[in-house]
């Protein structure tokens, strides 16, 4: 370590900071975590639903997100599996069917040449460097909209596309580059991995909630986090960092002293900050876009559509909810479906008022489920609105991000270094690339592997 009782700051209390503060704190580092708003957890939340709790941020995870599922177990906690039994819902066209396949009923040769050319490019993108990839500058300026128009015409193609995007990323694919679709999708572990249930990246959920992973963490750390402390500056000289935070009512703005800084925020946050010296590299550009999703949670008193033969899986090829799946509880005590309202969509949906966000939802559910009486309870939480993450599942690289923004997503900036799911090369934008980068960044100060650069000079406050 760069010195026993090392003072370092961390921004931000979701997993991945959480994770870092952890590390660093059992290294012997005297860490405060400065968190803006008045709960742990970031994009993982829990919505408490007539007595059951639903994940409204992250749920899903597999089995190869062996950091998470390591650290779920070191905590005590458990995994639910999401496996579903019963038929598939879809509505294709305002036209309603049902089958046991989970494949929207389109032409199949169809999405089959389209998941053969993804399955092509995804294959040409280098995880370790992606904006080192083959045609990674052609990749990069193009959106993913304008690559599927030049592969492939077939109108069925066009309509599976954008639900596919918006499922995986939560992406409408006019603002996304090609080269990012294609990196998130190598770097989750690959199209059909990403994609599945049973056996892929959705395989379980964490019983009781994902948040309990985060508040298990913050327990750990005690009162070195500090609630409801959103940062705003981060000034650094050769000899210290001090950190600011916003005004409060009186007008009074905190500072904190450290040796190094943490910064493990969304990027479009974390170019929000002021930084003294101004940083070398943005952390997000004009082209860098919100993750567009917002959860629905729709409650009843028992998973009543397995009684009809159904898994509460559903696809629509227009909003607002274009996906929905079973979340109840595994002893089925309760019913929740989860519906998914993602990219273009999202953005529809979130310009809604309330009242009209639940009749749009509630107009969607009699048509996919005629035979489910109304819910008993309709929650939104609409991550668009949320001005601590700015969207979710993660930020998307517009065209021009991945070869302006990658080279330097990890470079220190002097004291200050950098964590947070999309810092990750490896699971960007998943709960355990939140925790990689956690672990990295832990690494590097304990280590010392990354040398503070920015010279006396360049540091005065
Ligand atoms: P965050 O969770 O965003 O944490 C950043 C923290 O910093 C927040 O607590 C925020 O309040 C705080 N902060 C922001 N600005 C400041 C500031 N200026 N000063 C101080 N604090 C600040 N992942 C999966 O693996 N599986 C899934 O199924 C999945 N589904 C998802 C569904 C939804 C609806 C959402 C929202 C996310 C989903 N994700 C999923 C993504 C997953 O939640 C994230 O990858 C992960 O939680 C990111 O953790 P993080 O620590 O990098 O960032």
């Amino acid at each position: 370590m760069n010195g026993p009782g090392l003072r370092v700051v961390v921004v931000g209390a979701g997993l991945a900071g959480l994770t870092a503060a952890v590390d660093l704190a059992t290294a012997g580092a005297d860490v405060t975590v400065l968190e803006a708003r008045d709960r742990v957890g970031g994009r993982m939340h829990g919505v408490g639903m007539s007595g059951v709790v639903a994940d409204g941020g992250a749920a899903y995870l597999g089995v190869r997100h062996t950091e998470l599922l390591a650290l779920i177990r070191e905590h005590g906690l458990d995994v639910a599996s999401t496996a579903m039994t019963g038929d598939s819902t879809f509505l294709m066209s305002d036209h309603r069917t049902t089958t046991a396949s989970r494949v929207p009923p389109l032409d199949a040769v169809a999405l089959g040449e389209l998941f053969d050319r993804l399955e092509d490019l995804v294959g040409q993108v280098r995880t370790d460097a992606p904006w080192q990839s083959r045609q990674a500058g052609r990749l990069d300026r193009m959106s993913a909209a304008r690559w599927l128009a030049e592969e492939i015409r077939h109108p069925d193609a066009g309509t599976f596309f954008p639900l596919f995007i918006g499922e995986m990323m939560a992406a409408d694919p006019t603002a996304i580059s090609a080269l990012h679709m294609a990196f998130y999708l190598r770097s989750g572990g690959g199209i059909r991995y990403l994609n599945a249930f049973e056996g892929g990246a959705q395989q379980w959920r964490i019983d009781g909630g994902a948040h309990l992973l985060t508040l298990a963490l913050a327990r750990r750390l005690g009162d070195r986090v500090r609630l409801g402390h959103p940062v705003c500056a981060i000034k650094q000289d050769a000899g210290e960092v001090v950190v600011q935070t916003v005004p409060d009512v009186a007008h009074t703005c905190s500072e904190y002293r450290a040796d190094q800084v943490v910064v493990a925020i969304p990027p479009l946050l974390a170019q929000r900050i002021e930084f003294r010296p101004a940083l070398r590299m943005p952390r997000a550009t004009a082209a860098t876009g919100r993750g567009c999703a917002v959860k629905v949670h729709l409650s009843y008193p028992t998973p009543m559509w397995r009684e009809s033969g159904l898994s509460g899986w559903s696809v629509s090829s227009a909003g607002p909810l274009l996906s929905t799946v079973d979340d109840s509880p595994p002893d089925g005590s309760a019913g929740v479906l989860t519906g998914f309202v993602t990219g273009a969509a999202a953005s529809a949906f979130s310009a809604l008022s309330a009242a009209e966000q639940r009749e749009a939802v509630l107009a969607h559910t009699r048509v996919l489920f005629p035979q489910l009486p109304p819910p008993t309870q309709c929650t939104v939480t609409d991550w668009l609105a949320e001005k601590y993450s700015r969207g979710c599942y993660a930020a998307l690289f517009g065209p021009g991000d991945w070869l302006r923004l990658g080279p330097s997503l990890t470079a220190p900036h002097g004291r200050v270094h950098w964590a947070g799911t999309e810092t990750s090369l490896e699971f960007f934008g998943l709960m355990e690339g939140a925790i990689r980068s956690g672990r990295r960044v832990a690494a590097e100060l304990i280590h010392g592997t990354e040398q503070v650069t920015v010279s006396r000079k360049a540091m005065a406050l």
